[in-house]
């Protein structure tokens, strides 16, 4: 097609051209030009139809993606280049959807996006939720949290003018259905990421993301996770995940109709995926609709469990989501009973207490349902779902050995290193081909690669390329200078203790008191993090203080800042993903071992040719496998150690620092009154007495192999020919990370959509 043409065309209908829009005029006119293009394509076929359920969709800026999987993004680079302008700069005016929080969503969106590509049948079923999770404001030195409106006038979302009525006890709620187009890799499939929304959706508050939690017709879809540390918070949560399955549930049996099948066919002609438990009340509702329909008790029990696959996320047990069935009597008194069924038909089949789906308190356990009443269950690593059958799931890996599998994350080349990284792309192509754009596990052909001297040259100098548009990034958006001759050590997830970024600080310390004694590096570190705290969780909140009031210490001090900076970006999210991880040359991944389930930011920065800095945890540990011990940085206790000292209860942070002089140094520091003084006090003294009193993630346990290793690390990147060549194997052997490869393996064991 002719982009030339067609956007002149569309710029004219605006009152401009392409030499006079601006950025703004010219991502609309993109928008629609794809938007156009997509509605002459088809979803794709076959008998059975999957529909993924999650509560969280972190899909990212969309314009790209989109052009990437059309064929389109080179030509349409070309066209801009002519014209004065960049895609990049387009894409900046592209406000990043606020559907997701991390991890999980992020993996959602890569599914999507590789079940489009593979073409297969598969949709997206979700929350429009209209303000996000919140944009992290960290003016004052402490993280506050804002609205994030991010719906335009003009966007990716299509009014299908669909909607269906959610009964809730309260009466009935009309659920709007807005989609967002999938489109495959050069395939002609468009799949869906069908959003359910209210109708009359609340404005976005002032200030702060408070809101009154009890006007659920108006506040359903304003947040995702809405507090809950209150009762009106923790009912809102489960008027969401009913509004999302109920809908849903209503939208496959209108689409089986529409197919010609009969809802006894269900399980033949759909599969459900329940993405973590969030959406775990689909299953009675299921039984619920199909009973209205006519199908007996048990028999829709059957067909339900036929069609419901489940993914479990996390072994931590805060968040195995568990509803008192008084709230469910309030929101779906419809359920009710089903629910009560499902319970008798579980305790029919084992009487062991520790896997009913209702406890003796009258609580549902959502993630006990799904185990009943799914006919797979998976864990997201090979570490993670050894786990679970071997200690946290062993009465149900007993009761159903076949249900249980492991799917490794995955994530899509498309946005993680064509989107991202095209520099690298584009050296790749031009070493072994394109092959390794449709089969990422092609990119080992870059072995042959290996001991080229000029090749690992070139791959270096796309490094340096990345890490100074980083610093340019850094240096227009968050208002950060750094240095692109340092070395890039960046960790950016969630903020949460397991994952230890407290960790990271006490390395910062450590760094900060050596170079104040003289001990200067080779080269100066420029440590990142990035990491939104949950709005409830205060050590989070408190950690990220820390932080930054770290970073402020290191930059005012004239001795130590030429050596050492410490960035904390603000608002992390998929488009700030884009910027820093081609730019890295260490990937922090250094959860404590058997608490991160896989990880997916690890196969990210791997494929963008970081080096891994981790513990044997989650997927680390089949990135270890794939690169050798001599292409990643390992350290810490191992997760068996780990296990044993939990059902121990045999760790005692308080004697580490009693009996550890120089790590004792380093906690202490945290009080100093130079520290406290650039940051919030109250907040940094927290995290101090944690530290000391409770350490429920044992930093101190690995602080000083982490610290160790990290120099090794650190020492080894001057080297640069030897690192070059460790970095080609990280890239080389990153395809086994694709998510195709994850959805095949979910098609085949799973899904069977094909
Ligand atoms: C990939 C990604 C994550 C997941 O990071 P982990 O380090 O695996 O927890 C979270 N947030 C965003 C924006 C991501 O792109």
């Amino acid at each position: 097609m002719d982009i030339e043409k067609n956007l002149s065309q569309t710029l004219a209908e605006m009152g401009t051209t392409l030499d006079g829009a601006t950025n703004a005029q010219i991502f609309c006119a993109l928008l629609r030009m794809v938007r156009d293009l997509e509605t002459e394509m088809k979803p794709a076929e076959g008998n059975r139809k999957l529909y993924y359920f999650s509560a969280e969709f972190l899909v990212g800026r969309l314009l790209r993606a989109n052009l990437v999987n059309l064929g389109l993004a080179d030509d349409v680079e070309r066209v801009l280049a002519a014209h004065g302008t960049t895609l990049a700069a387009v894409e900046d005016c592209e406000p990043e959807p606020s559907l997701g929080n991390g991890g999980l969503g992020r993996l959602a969106a890569c599914f999507l996006d590789s079940i489009a590509s593979l073409g297969l049948p598969g949709d997206g079923v979700g929350l429009n939720y209209h303000y996000g999770l919140f944009r992290q404001d960290l003016s004052e030195g402490v993280q506050r949290e804002e609205p994030n409106p991010w719906i335009a006038p003009e966007s990716w979302l299509i009014d299908t003018g669909t909607s269906f009525s959610v009964p809730f006890g309260f009466g009935p709620l009309a659920a709007h259905m807005y989609d967002i187009e999938v489109p495959g890799y050069e395939n002609g499939v468009v799949n869906r990421l069908h959003l359910f929304d209210v109708e009359e959706p609340s404005p976005a508050p002032a200030r702060g993301i408070a809101f009154d939690k009890g006007d659920v017709r108006h506040g359903l879809t304003s947040f995702l996770y809405p507090d809950d540390s209150d009762d009106a918070g923790r009912l809102l949560r489960v008027y969401q995940q009913y509004f999302m399955v109920s809908a849903g549930a209503q939208l496959i049996l209108a689409e089986l109709e529409e197919r010609g099948f009969a809802p006894k066919e269900l399980d033949r002609h759909v599969a459900v995926h329940i993405n973590d438990t969030h959406p775990s009340m689909v299953i009675p509702e299921l039984v619920r609709l199909l009973m209205e329909r006519g199908i007996e008790f048990e028999d829709a029990a059957k067909i339900v469990e036929r069609t419901c696959g489940y993914t479990n996320h996390t072994i931590l047990a805060e968040a195995l989501e568990t509803w008192p069935m008084g709230y469910i009597e309030q929101v779906a008194p419809g359920i009710v009973p089903v629910i009560y069924q499902l319970d008798a038909l579980a305790r029919a089949r084992t009487d062991d207490e520790r896997v009913a789906v209702i406890d003796g308190n009258d609580v549902v356990h959502m993630a006990n349902m799904d185990v009943h009443f799914s006919h797979a269950v998976n864990g997201v690593a090979a570490l993670h779902a050894q786990i679970l059958v071997e200690s946290e799931m062993r009465p149900f890996a007993e009761l159903y050995p076949e249900k249980f599998s492991n799917k490794t994350n995955g994530i899509t080349f498309r946005r993680w290193l064509m989107g991202c990284n095209p520099e690298l792309a584009s050296l790749v192509t031009d070493a072994i081909g394109d092959d390794w754009k449709r089969d990422a596990s092609r990119l080992e052909d870059l072995l042959s690669l290996s001991g080229d001297a000029g090749f690992v040259q070139r791959l270096l100098r796309v490094k340096e390329g990345n890490k100074e548009r980083l610093a340019a990034w850094l240096r227009a958006e968050k208002n950060v200078e750094v240095d692109p001759h340092s070395i890039f050590d960046i960790q950016v997830k969630r903020m949460h203790q397991y994952k230890r970024q407290q960790m990271n600080a006490l390395y910062a310390i450590w760094k900060y008191l050596q170079i104040k004694r003289g001990n200067v590096p080779n080269r100066p570190l420029t440590m990142v993090l990035g990491a939104k705290a949950a709005p409830a969780y205060t050590l989070a909140k408190d950690t990220i203080a820390l932080l930054l009031a770290l970073g402020r210490l290191i930059a005012e001090d004239p001795e130590v800042a030429p050596w050492l900076r410490l960035v904390f970006v603000e608002n992390y999210n998929v488009t700030a993903a884009e910027h820093l991880i081609p730019a890295a040359d260490v990937s922090e991944q250094i959860s404590l071992a058997s608490k991160e389930a896989s990880g997916t930011s690890n196969m990210k920065f791997m494929a963008n040719g970081a080096l891994t800095l981790g513990t044997l945890d989650g997927a680390n540990v089949e990135i270890a496998e794939l690169v050798g011990r001599e292409n990643i940085y390992l350290f810490g206790r191992s997760s068996e150690d780990v296990i044993g000292l939990y059902d121990r209860c045999d760790y005692r942070p308080w004697d580490v620092w009693q009996a550890d002089g120089e790590l004792a140094e380093i906690l202490d520091f945290i009080c100093s009154p130079e520290l406290l003084a650039r940051g919030d006090a109250g907040c940094i003294t927290r995290v101090y007495r944690d530290f000391i009193a409770k350490d429920y993630f044992m930093a101190l346990l690995d602080a000083r192999d982490y610290v160790a290793v990290k120099e090794r690390c650190l020492a080894d990147y001057e080297d640069r020919a030897a690192w070059g060549e460790k970095a080609l194997v990280n890239i080389a052997k990153s395809g086994f990370f694709s998510s195709d490869r994850t959805i095949r393996e979910y098609n085949r064991d799973i899904w069977h959509l094909s």
